[in-house]
């Protein structure tokens, strides 16, 4: 195809590149004649979303280091698996190792808090990345971006620090015990934490400091962008474009065009379509910048990395 050819397909990626991130290079071969735009493939199975919405409850925490929320550069959703490339700062490496590898918590008496990280969780180095995956279970993700040698050295590390469960080939049984109970309770919706972390990028506004959390809260979900995109752009992109969720807006509380009211920040409720779980959605337009302190920061878990 010809460079011509290709920059005329730009507006057909534009929304998935949004939504995940990717360049314009790597999904024009997924433009199909006569198409306005590029979907994102949903997890083909239940396995493949609980993985992706355990994953991303838990990273959710790592607050704003830089542009990219979570650390995630961009992600490559495909429906057998998922793909997630990361900032190459060893202290974001660090920082995912130790909180997805499940270790021991064994003052803690309840099967939920008993394991620390995500439960059967299990990594190995090799063929383009860190391969995360559950034994027994067909959820995949893959992680680029770094030197897998970095995964190892971090990993050593957690084990140290750590009683580790990640080290043992197959599930423990407080692992299966804490599974059952998460499966039960619903505090990890597959159904919205694996679409999300499949179009997290569009949480993130255009600048240098990005960060998106999220946690269960009665009948669905809130989440939180400190800085994300406007409103008006986060609605398109969630609700019925070509990569959106059909999520249906419930109230709006918006002051992002709003000029004198420009430190307050905005709310949006959404209700997934055809049930009664809700999103709640703020964002808190805290117009961070990248000051000095949080390149300390950031210099701070670099250097911690692979030693503490
Ligand atoms: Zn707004």
């Amino acid at each position: 195809m010809s460079c011509e050819a290709r920059e005329l397909l730009l507006p057909v990626t534009e929304i998935r590149r949004r939504c995940t991130g990717e360049s314009h290079q790597s999904l024009y071969p997924l433009c199909r004649p006569g198409t306005t735009a590029v979907s994102i493939a949903s997890a083909a199975t239940r396995e493949q979303a609980e993985l992706e919405a355990a994953v991303f409850f838990t990273v959710c925490k790592i607050g704003g280091v830089s542009a990219h929320p979570l650390g995630i550069h961009h992600v490559r959703p495909q429906a057998q698996r998922l793909t997630i490339r990361l900032l190459a700062e060893p202290g974001v490496i660090r920082y995912w190792a130790e909180m997805l590898l499940p270790r021991d918590n064994i003052e803690c008496a309840d099967p939920r808090d008993r394991v620390g990280g995500v439960c059967g969780l299990r990594s190995r180095t090799g063929n383009g990345g860190v391969h995360l995956y559950r034994p027994g279970h067909t959820g995949r993700l893959l992680l680029t971006g770094f030197p897998a040698h970095w995964w190892d050295r971090v990993t050593q590390r957690v084990q140290y620090n750590y009683t580790a469960l990640f080290t043992r080939p197959v599930w423990t049984p407080i692992e299966q015990a804490a599974y059952a109970t998460l499966r039960a309770s619903a505090l990890e919706p597959p159904l919205i934490g694996s679409p999300l972390l499949r179009r997290i990028r569009a949480t993130a506004g255009p600048g240098p400091v990005n960060s998106t959390d999220a946690w269960t809260t009665l009948g669905g979900i809130r989440l939180e962008t400190t800085d994300g995109p406007p409103c008006d752009e986060f609605i398109r992109l969630f609700t019925d474009g070509p990569c959106g969720l059909g999520w249906q807006v419930e109230t709006v509380s918006c002051a992002c065009h709003r000029g004198r009211e420009e430190h307050l920040g905005c709310m949006v409720d959404f209700r997934m379509p055809n049930t009664e779980q809700y999103v709640y959605y703020s964002n808190l337009r805290w117009n961070r910048t990248m000051d000095a302190r949080r390149r300390e920061l950031l210099a701070e878990m670099n250097q911690r990395a692979f030693t503490d």
